[in-house]
């Protein structure tokens, strides 16, 4: 498999160095909004230590992602009113990833809404604003 390569977009989100819509953060993880959504509030959770996919990181980091898309998901059902939650990770390409510094998806979901294609259309700013005020919201009220 190939190294961990510190240049990737979602290392350079973690150091500061590329913005994003952060949403929440604690000692071993990072969330913010996709801002290429496949539905409202698509988010991204991703561990502090540097890791490609599942295939390197540690169980114990993997559970603190998987820790971190719970608390996204039960605010995400409040904040969007969203009636279901979809959570995936992609590891090497062949699986569909295009980023590699492990991240886990977490999409609200409606009744009879299909989720867009993977990266289809880049989201407003103004709309990816609001939805990330509206998870903090969520996140801050528990
Ligand atoms: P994956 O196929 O699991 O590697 O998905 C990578 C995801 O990262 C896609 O859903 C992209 O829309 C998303 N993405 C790419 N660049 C950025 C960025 N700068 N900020 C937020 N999301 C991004």
């Amino acid at each position: 498999m190939t190294a961990y390569d510190p240049q990737n977009i979602f290392a350079k989100i973690l150091r500061g160095e590329f913005p994003c819509y952060k949403v929440y953060e604690n000692d071993h993880v990072f969330a913010f909004l996709d801002i290429m959504p496949r539905s409202p509030g698509h988010t991204l959770v991703i561990p502090k230590a540097p890791a490609r996919n599942i295939l390197d990181i540690s169980a114990e980091d993997f559970a603190h992602v998987a820790r971190g898309a719970r608390t996204i998901a039960h605010a995400a059902m409040r904040a969007f009113k969203a009636e279901g939650i979809v959570v995936q990770q992609f590891s090497e390409p062949a699986a569909g990833q295009v980023v590699y510094h492990l991240h886990m998806h977490v999409m609200p979901r409606f009744d009879g809404v299909a989720l867009l294609p993977p990266q289809s259309r880049k989201e407003d700013p103004a709309v990816l604003e609001s939805h990330a005020a509206q998870l903090i919201a969520a996140l801050q009220a528990g």
